[in-house]
């Protein structure tokens, strides 16, 4: 059975978290004497809201969940770090991480002292349940899947995922950054089904606000009370709140952008392909393409020369020879061609 209380580290279970002025006053008032801010109105002279609730109201409405499921973090890297602190104890216990993934994962483990044990994904990036399993020890409490998964641009079948979570006793992480680039829903109506669950969005990709950091997560109640607990208090700023507002009510931007990038991912695809350079494309589900050339760090070096930056991936598992590349707009990706069959 799955014991929420059981995984969290004894010191979070047991923690008082930081009271905020905003959380000791709720609701409207006409003078603010409690929070020794500026009275002088700026526009941002006030903290911002801690708890983010009309941002959580927004998101809640678009994905189908409740508010208490969501939390918002600096960047979905600031979740990923949560989810060490709260659950991880340095030294003791690991993690669980099929590779090649998003490279946060290891990062984060590491800076939180935080073992790592990796399993190779297949040779052609899909996940091997069984490994992933046998590769869990008492100590592990975490599992890291990325789905699409960075760098390869492949999801991962709904039901081997499911098998992971329905076999391993601590929580399974679901990253699905580049979700909005696939034509399946994710895992986030499965929540409810699955308590050590959670489900990692974000605004960097698909809505185009990798600047303002806004990273969503989507779990329990019980497992959103923990992040929030232990979460920087104002850590969204007034101006993302405000920035992901404005474009979440915009959702039919987002889905021209989306529709958009597909088609030239698929163009792109194509003509990579043409290309005697290219050994292979692999199937992607994201806004990226990873492709095997037949010298990644030579054409690597020669296209920064050109002014054009792709991300060469050779140095990754599984990697070898290969670059990954954003889908641009029409004209960006005209010039890559370009440049790439004049190699
Ligand atoms: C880009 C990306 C993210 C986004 O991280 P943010 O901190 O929200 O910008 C998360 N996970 C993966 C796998 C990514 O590729």
């Amino acid at each position: 059975m799955f014991d929420l209380e059981k995984l969290v580290r004894k010191n979070v279970l047991k923690l008082k978290p930081y009271s905020s002025a905003r959380d000791e006053f709720q609701g409207q008032a006409s003078v603010y004497l409690d929070a020794n801010e500026n009275p002088y109105p700026t526009g941002y002279n006030r903290y911002p809201d801690p708890h983010q609730l009309e941002v959580k109201q927004k998101l809640a409405a678009i994905k189908q969940v409740d508010v208490a499921n969501i939390f918002l973090g600096n960047g979905s890297d600031e979740a990923i770090d949560l989810l060490f602190r709260a659950f991880c104890e340095p030294a003791v216990d690991n993690v669980v991480i099929p590779q090649p993934t998003y490279g946060m994962y290891a990062v984060s483990a590491d800076i939180n002292n935080v073992a790592i044990k990796s399993v190779r994904l297949t040779a052609d990036f899909d996940l091997d349940v069984e490994a992933t399993l046998q590769t869990c020890d008492a100590h592990t409490k975490l599992i890291f899947l990325c789905s699409p998964n960075n760098p390869a641009g492949k999801s991962i079948p709904p039901a081997k995922a499911e098998a992971l979570i329905q076999k391993f006793n601590g929580l399974v992480i679901v990253d699905e950054a580049y979700i909005d680039f696939t034509n399946h829903p994710g895992f986030v109506p499965l929540l409810k089904q699955y308590p050590n669950l959670v489900v990692l969005q974000t605004l960097s990709k698909a809505w185009g606000l990798a600047g303002i950091r806004l990273g969503l997560g989507f779990a329990s109640a019980e497992i959103i009370n923990v992040l929030n607990k232990i979460k920087p208090p104002y850590n969204i700023s007034i101006l993302s709140q405000q920035i992901a507002l404005e474009a979440l009510g915009k959702e039919k931007q987002k889905h021209d952008w989306v529709r958009e990038i597909i088609a030239e991912r698929e163009k792109l695809a194509g003509e990579l392909k043409a290309l005697p350079q290219v050994l292979e494309v692999f199937p992607s589900d994201a806004n990226f393409l990873l492709t095997r050339v037949t010298d990644a760090k030579e054409f690597y070096q020669k296209l920064v020369d050109k002014g054009v930056i792709v991300r060469d991936r050779s140095n990754v598992l599984l990697c070898e020879n290969c670059l990954r590349i954003t889908v641009g707009t029409p004209a960006e990706n005209q010039i890559l061609i370009h440049e790439l069959s004049r190699l």
